[in-house]
């Protein structure tokens, strides 16, 4: 039997790992997609403290390799279902625990466009790290306001003939930084107070239509934020209004032996710090209170 399961492998999952097992717990960690969360789409991180710059993939891939060499096991199994008494039921197995610490993050958001779908993939990307490459020399857009529009448009102006930085408003979310940046990049064109209503091709993307005026791109990057993954929790946890869990102290949630760490969470800042000390957090008052 495992001591503890963890949910999802992002930075704040993985660090549950890392420190479960320095105690020597028997640790699984379950993941539906692939590990490092949505950390490792960042093109370069320059904010997490004593790293001055390291890729997202890079971090992710350390941290995961560092779990890995301490004997954490990783299973690529979604689950569908937890019980009041710690039974975790996936796609393919069921688990009785002592433990559990939810870490599923958030997915991207889409716009809920008519044609996003079908263009996804042929011009629609919601990952620049992954995408851009496909988009040397051609025109694109990003749409968004906080650091991962920014960032993308960062790394895309490097690639990019041109990058519209589409945001619905004339102030942005993300860093002052990446802004001053970006405001010095010659490639770079800020659409501002400006939504997309449009997206037009059929088997590619030629064109968005803002509420002002139609772009003539071959790439639209969405980076409009993410949607917490909890849907399989509803019954042990508490959910605010957006589908985030509710954790008064930031680890425990409203049932016995299940904590919470990192974006799923109802939190203030959601960045990388903040997540791996969420799941230092969380493994540390589970091991304590395991029974
Ligand atoms: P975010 O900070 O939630 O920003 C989402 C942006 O998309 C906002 O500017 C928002 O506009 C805009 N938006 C939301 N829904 C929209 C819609 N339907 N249409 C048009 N625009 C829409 O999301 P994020 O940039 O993905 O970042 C998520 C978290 O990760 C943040 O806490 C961020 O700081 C963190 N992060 C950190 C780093 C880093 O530290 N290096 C890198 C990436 C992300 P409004 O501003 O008007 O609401």
């Amino acid at each position: 039997m495992y001591d503890l399961i963890i949910i999802g492998a992002g930075p704040a999952g993985l660090t549950s790992a890392l420190y479960a097992l320095r105690a020597n717990k028997k640790v699984l960690i379950l993941e539906a997609k692939s590990y490092g969360g949505q950390i490792i789409n960042a093109s370069n991180i320059e904010n997490y403290p004593g790293i001055p710059s390291i890729s997202g993939f890079d971090f992710a891939t350390n941290l995961y390799n560092q779990v890995k060499d301490l004997g954490g096991e990783i299973l690529y199994e979604p689950v569908t279902h937890i019980t009041s008494d710690r039974e975790v039921t996936t796609s393919k197995n069921t688990y009785q625990v002592k433990s559990i610490i939810i870490a599923t993050g958030t997915n991207r958001k889409k716009l809920n466009l008519p044609n996003e779908e079908e263009l996804t993939g042929k011009g629609v990307s919601y990952c620049a790290t992954c995408d851009g490459n496909f988009f040397k020399g051609k025109d694109v857009a990003v749409i968004g306001g906080g650091n991962t529009a920014l960032e993308d448009a960062l790394y895309l102006a490097n690639l990019a003939h041109t990058v519209y930085l589409i945001h619905r408003r004339d102030e942005f979310r993300g860093e002052a930084k990446y802004v001053e940046e970006l405001k010095n990049k010659p490639n770079v064109k800020l659409v501002l107070n400006a939504t997309i209503k449009a997206l037009n091709g059929t088997d590619k993307l030629e064109s968005i239509t803002t509420n002002n005026e139609k772009i003539s791109v071959q790439g639209l990057f969405i980076a409009i934020g993410g949607e917490p993954q909890t849907e399989a929790f509803s019954n042990v946890v508490d959910l605010d209004e957006n589908g985030y869990i509710i954790s008064l102290d930031g680890v425990h949630t409203k049932t016995k032996g299940i904590y919470v760490a990192g974006d799923v969470r109802v939190k203030e800042l959601r960045q990388l710090t903040t997540a791996v000390s969420d799941g230092s957090l969380a493994a540390t008052i589970a091991i304590k209170e395991m029974e």
